[in-house]
């Protein structure tokens, strides 16, 4: 016997399914990361195909399966249709969904990280022109979310009081001048400044102003953040080459 649950969330990523069918990964409410058939949806004419686009927020209805669970009924709570209509948007909405889909572990739920993207892609809408800084912002809030923060007031590895100018990849943060030694580079308290606002958790109104004022340090910043995220989640964020850089 399948078990039916209700369920919301954001459509992370559809693939084709046979002839009319499509494969939905989602990050739920309830359960976290999911992967459930919606079937027919690529018929003409189906009640639900257009509802389960990427970056989609919706309310479904499933069934439990053996391996995969089974879409039974799409209700929209918002299409965030000009996310897909803008090639940036859709550029920038790609990298967001594509970093949450390698950090959500299926079947845990983890609502900070649902809260963070719906976060994102609202940002992403207000202020299209700003979609660069929002996308690297995000890159650090998420990867903070699953436990790799990156630390800008302290030395990330002996906790020395900051401000310190070497920013480390690896190291996680800046650090000192005894942890740092000779192989990290020093760079302007701007850009130690733009990596902290960028990683600060509920300040996406502060990241305009930034790419605005200080294009060189954001530049600079935005660079680190993809760097410190492929470096610790050891994956290449493929849909980020996409991105127009400003
Ligand atoms: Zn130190």
């Amino acid at each position: 016997m399948s078990r039916a649950y209700r369920d919301r969330g954001i459509v992370l990523r559809t693939h084709r399914l046979g002839e009319t069918d499509r494969i939905l990964t989602l990050l739920l409410q309830g359960r976290g990361k999911v992967r459930a058939v919606a079937k027919g949806v690529r018929r003409p004419g189906s009640r639900i195909g257009g509802r389960v686009e990427p970056f989609s927020h919706v309310d479904l209805e499933l069934h439990e399966g053996r391996s995969l669970d089974i879409v039974r009924q799409v209700e929209t709570i918002d299409a965030h249709d000009s996310l897909r209509v803008d090639d940036r948007l859709h550029a920038a909405a790609s990298v967001m969904v594509e970093l949450v889909d390698v950090v959500a572990a299926e079947g845990q739920r983890d609502q900070a990280l649902l809260r963070q993207l719906q976060a994102g892609l609202a940002a992403l809408e207000a202020d299209p022109d700003s979609a660069s800084v929002f996308v690297d912002a995000f890159l650090l809030r998420a990867t903070s979310i699953v436990g790799f923060p990156v630390l800008t007031g302290a030395c990330a590895r002996c906790r020395a009081p900051g401000p310190h100018a070497r920013l480390s990849v690896v190291g996680g943060g800046t650090l000192c001048d005894d942890c740092g030694g000779d192989g990290t580079r020093q760079v302007g308290s701007d850009v130690i400044e733009a990596v902290r606002l960028l990683g600060d958790d509920g300040s996406w109104q502060a990241l305009p102003a930034l790419a605005r004022e200080h294009p060189e340090a954001r530049a600079t910043a935005g660079s680190y953040a993809r760097a410190f995220v492929e470096h610790h989640l050891d994956r290449r964020l493929r849909s980020y080459d996409a991105l127009e850089r400003g």
